[in-house]
Formats: structure tokens, sequence, C-alpha cells
């Protein structure tokens, strides 16, 4: 009998697994189209000083409109696109975009301080990386001290004397480096002191229950010290509640990130939160 079961569920893994592949196969495929097809859109979270209350910048998240299935998140193609290597070419439109939004949002007399992007270590390590962003920065006309790119622990950890150079000539350009998801990498802290970032985002599992729990307390706690120690401001992710706020204030967390103020948004909602948040 358990030889049986065992039969089963390995024709069962079989068949899954196959069907898996088929499933990556036609998203492989589909995905290369995207990118041709520019089928990405960016939305914009709002980063808002905890002490004013004023948004002050925004980070663009990427999402995919497919011909058929619709609005598609990241979990659904960044991996992929990370593996196969389009994640340099998706970047690229991304960053692209948020530039234009970001200039004109400034030329039509927003007050923002940046916009957020995120990298993924594939464009890092890509050769022709930083001309594309000199490209992007010249064709949009953004003041790069505008621009903030995120970065993860786990990222700078996997290649630590390239990701240096990378960061130390994005910072020479005037670009922001921030820290994304910082807490759950491997965090070996001495890099802190050798890397140009200006910013820790804590994640948002530290945030999630630090209403309740005494121990994402006093992490938080930490993580805040050490920042502002090292001359670093420090951003929390994933707020949702005004209890969460509340404890961040005290801890004098500079700004953070949440549905508390916002879920993802396209640019034109975004304007009108600002509009009505900052003034
Ligand atoms: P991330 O950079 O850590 O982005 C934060 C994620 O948390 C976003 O998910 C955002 O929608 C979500 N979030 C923000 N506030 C809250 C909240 O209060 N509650 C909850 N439950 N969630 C919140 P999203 O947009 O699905 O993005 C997921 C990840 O995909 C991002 O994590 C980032 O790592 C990656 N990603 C998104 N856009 C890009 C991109 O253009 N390039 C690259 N390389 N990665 C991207
Ligand atoms: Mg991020
Ligand atoms: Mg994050
Ligand atoms: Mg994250």
């Amino acid at each position: 009998l358990s030889k049986e079961k065992g039969r089963d569920a390995y024709s069962f893994f079989t068949s899954d697994i196959s069907k898996q592949i088929l499933a990556d196969q036609k998203l492989n495929e589909s995905l290369i189209k995207a990118i041709d097809n520019k089928e990405f859109i960016v939305l914009y979270q709002p980063q808002v000083d905890i002490a004013t209350g004023k948004i002050t910048g925004a980070e663009a998240l990427v999402r995919w409109i497919h011909p058929e299935h619709g609005f598609t998140m990241p979990f659904e193609f960044i991996p992929l696109a990370e593996e196969k290597g389009y994640i340099v070419e998706i970047g690229v439109q991304v960053l692209e975009q948020a530039c234009i939004d970001m200039k004109m949002l400034l030329d039509s007399g927003y007050v923002l301080n940046n916009i957020a992007v995120n990298l993924s270590l594939k464009q890092i390590r890509h050769q022709g990386f930083v001309q594309s962003v000199q490209n992007i920065l010249n064709s949009t006309s953004l003041n790069p001290s505008y621009l903030e790119f995120e970065v993860t622990e786990t990222m700078i950890m996997k290649e630590y004397e390239h990701a240096c150079s990378v960061l130390d000539t994005l910072r020479n350009l005037g670009i922001t480096l921030s820290i994304d998801d910082f807490g759950t990498g491997y965090s070996s802290l001495s890099y802190l002191k050798r890397l140009p970032i200006q910013k820790i985002k804590i994640d948002k599992s530290f945030i999630d229950e630090i209403d309740r729990d005494e121990n994402d307390v006093e992490i938080t706690k930490a993580i805040i010290a050490m920042s502002h120690s090292l001359g670093l401001k420090v951003l929390a992710e994933g707020v949702e509640e005004e209890s969460q706020l509340q404890i961040l204030r005290q801890l004098k967390c500079e700004s953070y990130q949440g549905y508390y103020c916002s879920k993802p948004v396209a640019i034109q909602e975004f304007k009108t939160l600002v509009q009505k948040q900052n003034t």
C-alpha cells in the first residue's frame, strides 16, 4: 500500500513538474514579447515623512499588463526575468518611465525629494548598466540627486567587490542609494561602513507586529540607533496601522511606506495624493 501511495505521489509530482515546465516556457515566450511591446507599467507608492505627514517621494514598482491575463504582479515574473537576464531590459524601461514621471512632477511644481527604483543583481553585473543609467538621466534631464536606487544586502554580498565599485560610481553621479528589505539578508554589518549608502529600509516583517511584539520594537530600535550613528536615514516598510506609525514616531524613524498612506498607484493618482496630503 505504501509503495502504491509512493508511486501515486511520484506521478503526481512529475505531472506537476511538467506542467511547471510548460508554464515557464509560455511565460518565457510572453515575457520576450512583453519587452518588445513595452507591456510594463510603473506604479508609485508614496514615501511619507513621519514628523510632518507629507509625501516626500515614491518607490517605483513594476506591473506587467499581460495581453491575456491582465494585471500581473512582480512575484509572478521577476524571478524568471532575473534568471533569464530580461530584468536588465525591464529595468531600463522601468527606470526610464520613473525618471520621465519624476521630471514631469518636478516641472509641474510638486515638491518631492526622491524617486526610488529597485535594482537586481543581474543589472549591477551587466557591463552596460552604468552607461544606460547615464543615458536615461541625460535623455530625461532628471537631476540625479532625485534618483534613488534600492539594493538588497544579499545582492551586495553575492558580488561584494564589483557591487561596491558600481555603487561608488552611481553615488559619484549624485544618485542616492538605499538598502531594501534590511534585516532579512546576510547582515554583515561591517559592509555598511564601506558602502556609499544613505538610507536603510527596514523590512516589513519587523513592522508587521511592532505594535504587539516587544522583540520587534527592540530590533527596530537597534536598527535605527545603528543607522543614525552611521549617519543613515531610516524608512519603515509596510506600515498599515496608526499604532505601528506611533511607535515608529517614538523611535525617531524618519519615514515610512505602506498601505496606511497608500498602496502603489498610477502616476495620476499619485499626483492627487500629493496634492491632498501636502497642502
Ligand atoms: P520591495 O522593493 O520590497 O517592495 C515593497 C513591496 O511591498 C511592494 O510589493 C509593495 O506593494 C508591498 N507593500 C508596500 N506597503 C505594503 C503594506 O502596507 N502592506 C503589504 N501587505 N504590502 C505592502 P510589489 O509591488 O508586489 O513588489 C514586490 C517586489 O518586487 C519588490 O519588493 C521588489 O523587490 C520587486 N520589484 C518590484 N518592481 C521592481 C522593479 O522594477 N525592478 C526590480 N528589480 N524589482 C522590482
Ligand atoms: Mg524596494
Ligand atoms: Mg522592500
Ligand atoms: Mg520586499
